[in-house]
């Protein structure tokens, strides 16, 4: 299978940690130019001079995908630094505050929403036009298995997420015929600091989480890289408006 993204560049959302930080060295591994972008500074030029070491190419641009002037200058900045966008992995997220329907606060509900929806919104709406000065391109949303059913106590995460799907699939609609590809993943439950978050490293939590997993296990940060990488690829040239499930069985129980 061809992989290869030599001359693409990329941008990734909430690449300082995590599903991100796993994609932006993936995507640097198959010859990508790697935007990191996210809101943890430190962590992000840490993972930039990693993928450096490794003789790839990546730049640090600091950017909270809620508010539009950081997307509009994170997607300005890309093309001045790498000439040109290709794909774009937009992974950033927040699970916020467990608390039902009934308790979820204004706070928490306008928090996950603009960064997990709006924010993923936001990106396409800059990204989209330099892929089109390009003739095409390939972009990931980030949703979840929460897009797909809910999550008791997670009302406006589920929301945020199947909202996710909602905007991938009109988006691939208006510019299929332009060789823009829109499609989204729905990882299951992957092993990074938002997983540990939830389950405060409590082993019963955890064990309860794996009790509904078929697979018997997590995923890997590096798994949901695997299909990003897939789904920016020309090797998925035919697939668009797709949200591609990744979670060793979880919803197909
Ligand atoms: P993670 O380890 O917490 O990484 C997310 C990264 O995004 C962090 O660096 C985070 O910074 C950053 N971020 C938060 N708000 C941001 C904003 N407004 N703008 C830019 N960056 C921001 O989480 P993860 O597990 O890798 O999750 C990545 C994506 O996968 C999310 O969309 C999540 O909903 C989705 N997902 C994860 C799982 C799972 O089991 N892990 C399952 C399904 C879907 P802070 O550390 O400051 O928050």
């Amino acid at each position: 299978m061809n992989l290869n993204l030599k001359n693409k560049v990329v941008i990734i959302t909430g690449a300082s940690s995590g599903i991100g930080a796993a994609s932006a060295l993936a995507f640097a591994r198959e010859g990508a130019s790697v935007v990191v972008a996210d809101v943890q500074i430190a962590r992000g030029e840490e993972l930039v001079s990693r993928i450096q070491a490794e003789d790839g190419k990546a730049v640090f641009i600091k950017c909270d995908v809620s508010l539009e002037s950081d997307v509009k200058n994170m997607v300005a900045k890309t093309v001045e630094k790498f000439g040109h966008l290709n794909c774009a992995f937009n992974n950033a997220g927040v699970e916020g505050d467990s608390a039902n329907t009934m308790m979820c606060s204004n706070e928490n509900w306008d928090k996950i929403m603009n960064i997990n929806l709006k924010g993923v919104w936001l990106c396409m709406k800059y990204q989209i036009p330099e892929m089109l000065k390009n003739g095409g391109g390939s972009i990931v949303n980030c949703s979840s298995v929460a897009g797909i059913v809910g999550f008791s106590g997670s009302p406006a995460y589920t929301a945020s997420k199947h909202g996710v799907i909602g905007l991938t699939q009109a988006a691939a609609l208006e510019f299929a015929v332009k060789k823009i590809r829109v499609n989204a993943i729905c990882p299951g439950i992957i092993q990074t600091p938002m997983i540990e978050r939830f389950t405060h490293g409590e082993a019963e939590v955890t064990k309860m989480l794996m009790e509904g997993e078929p697979a018997g296990r997590m995923g890997l940060p590096e798994e949901i890289a695997q299909a990003a990488l897939w789904l920016c690829s020309d090797a998925s040239s035919f697939v668009t408006g797709h949200p591609l499930v990744v979670d060793g069985g979880w919803v197909a129980r």
